[in-house]
């Protein structure tokens, strides 16, 4: 599988000081799910919103390394033309439209040069016909993630980007919408890149995972590999008794006992 999008050495800035991300590399194939795993803070959102390029309303720009698409740069470009690319971003927040239908909301969502029927949209996520007329304000955070990305669909993404997939959302309903994801690429061929704090769910739902910390890349894997990773499952997974507060913590703490131990 060739890569889709290719991430280089990638720097973030915000306000021209604060270094959000720093050398991020990482590479999505055509076809796959790829995940991002990180506690606050580590760089995802920013990592995500450089391949989107929702940089500049925070006042950020990529300043080194580079973003391709299809083997084209793309940093630094305005957010409508890299959706043109076929790049779609469902935000952590305000992802949709509150004071507008569901059905006004997927309406509102396609862009000029068309893509997918809402009927679709409809197969994939059942709820959302159901409650096609009901006001997106009063939705459940499960129900609003769905038309989030139901919305992002009508577009036709080629890659999806999801910023917090699972956060605050009742186990069941998570299990539903990986199950959704899943079939969303079996059936459109959609590529997704993921970021996700639950590293049980990330690791659940991708074929590669990358787990950044404080702006960097710290390890990538398959699932099974990073599942089997000690410092992942002592940290990310819950194992162990670690108080630690981060991967590059329950490094020191292993180095320390190599040399004291
Ligand atoms: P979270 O899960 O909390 O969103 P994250 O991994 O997505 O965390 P980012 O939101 O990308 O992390 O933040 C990375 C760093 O960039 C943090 O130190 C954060 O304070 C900083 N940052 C993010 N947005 C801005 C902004 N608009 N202005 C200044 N600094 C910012």
């Amino acid at each position: 599988m060739s890569a889709l999008l290719k991430v280089e050495k990638l720097e973030v800035t915000y306000h021209r000081v604060i270094t959000a991300v720093q050398g991020v590399s990482l590479e999505v194939a055509e076809g796959s799910i790829v995940c991002l795993i990180g506690n606050n803070g580590a760089g995802k959102t920013t990592t995500l919103r450089a391949i989107s390029g929702f940089l500049g309303l925070d006042d950020a720009r990529v300043t080194d390394g580079h973003v391709e698409w299809r083997g084209e740069r793309i940093e630094n470009q305005p957010p409508h033309r890299i959706a043109r690319r076929g790049i779609a971003l469902v935000p952590e927040r305000s992802k949709v439209f509150e004071s507008l239908s569901v059905e006004e909301n997927l309406d509102a969502a396609v862009s000029g040069r068309g893509g997918i029927d809402k009927a679709r949209v409809f197969e994939h996520f059942p709820i959302l016909n159901r409650l096609r007329a009901r006001q997106a304000g009063y939705l459940s955070g499960g129900e609003r993630q769905m038309l989030a990305i139901g919305s992002a669909l009508m577009c036709s993404p080629q890659l999806l980007l999801i910023d917090e997939l699972s956060l605050g959302l009742a186990p069941k309903v998570v299990d539903e919408l990986v199950e959704r994801l899943r079939a969303i690429r079996a059936e459109l061929g959609t590529t997704l890149l993921v970021v996700e704090q639950n590293a049980q769910v990330a690791l659940d739902l991708a074929d590669h995972g990358y787990v950044m910390e404080n702006g960097r890349v710290v390890l990538d894997g398959a699932p099974d590999r990073l599942r089997e990773h000690q410092d992942i499952r002592e940290f990310y997974l819950g194992a162990g008794q670690s108080s630690r507060r981060s991967y590059r913590d329950v490094k020191q703490y292993r180095r320390s006992r190599r040399w004291y131990g």
